[in-house]
């Protein structure tokens, strides 16, 4: 049985003082929570306010990027031991909003991932398409592309220990939501690439997310498919009450 878990990641929203609440708020509501792992992925300046509230409880700190030098001249950029310092056991790479706006590469996300790993800090590993690529019948090699990239030289026992989140663009906050059955099939796409890479084991342990206007309303048809072991979750993770909905969706399928 795969790992299901439900991350919120909160970009570039609420001050500090709004994250501490919104973190008390979550943690509250998610309290009974037992099988879903609950993530939330705060702003790096809020991420130490937000990690003292979390701290001893069910929920688990998530930083939405990192860089993968340990130290130095890097203007604007943190490090792994920064992360691991305040408790954070998430990194989200490759996010698409990372690779539309801020140049991240196939060779970047690989980076990261392994500075990630050596750390013992978990990878959520970000990949999906835009619509003009799934309209123009690239769908796959694009996807492949982003996967091949990312776990480049990553071992079999390191691989275990990532999550792949599927977002595609086109239902990145735009409310436009994938099907369940487009994503289910996209999902399963994206696992047989894994298992052509680490074989059937790896491909059938690793968490596979689903991102993309995941809502209240449509978390638990999605949350049913066979290939979906969770969600990253954007606006809805934004108020305690509906990201809770959609974690108790996933807690009982
Ligand atoms: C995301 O940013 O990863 C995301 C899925 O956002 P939203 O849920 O708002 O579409």
């Amino acid at each position: 049985m795969r790992q299901y878990i439900i991350a919120g990641n909160w970009k570039m929203n609420k001050t500090v003082s709004e994250s501490v609440t919104l973190a008390q708020g979550i943690v509250a509501a998610v309290k009974n929570i037992k099988k879903t792992e609950v993530v939330i992925a705060p702003t790096f300046l809020a991420a130490a306010k937000v990690a003292d509230v979390v701290k001893g409880t069910n929920v688990k700190l998530a930083l939405q990027d990192i860089h993968w030098k340990d130290q130095g001249a890097f203007t604007g950029k943190i490090s792994v031991d920064m992360a691991k310092e305040i408790g954070a056991e998430y990194i989200i790479i490759g996010h698409s909003e990372q690779r539309q706006y801020f140049h991240e590469t196939e060779e970047t996300v690989n980076l990261k991932v392994k500075k990630t790993l050596s750390a013992g800090l978990k990878p959520i590993i970000c990949i999906g398409e835009t619509l003009e690529q799934r309209n123009g019948g690239k769908l796959e090699s694009v996807l492949r592309t982003q996967i091949v990239g990312a776990y480049k030289d990553i071992s079999v026992e390191d691989a275990l220990k990532s999550v792949i989140a599927y977002e595609p663009v086109w239902a990145i906050g735009t409310g436009v939501v994938a099907t369940d059955e487009q994503a289910q099939d996209t999902q399963a796409f994206v696992r047989s690439v894994v298992k052509e890479i680490y074989g059937e084991k790896v491909s059938e342990a690793i968490s596979i997310q689903y991102g993309g206007s995941m809502k209240p309303d449509n978390a638990a048809g999605l949350l049913a498919q066979k290939d979906i072991d969770g969600g990253l979750i954007g606006g809805a993770a934004l108020k305690p009450d509906t990201f809770f909905a959609i974690i108790a969706a996933a807690e009982a399928r």
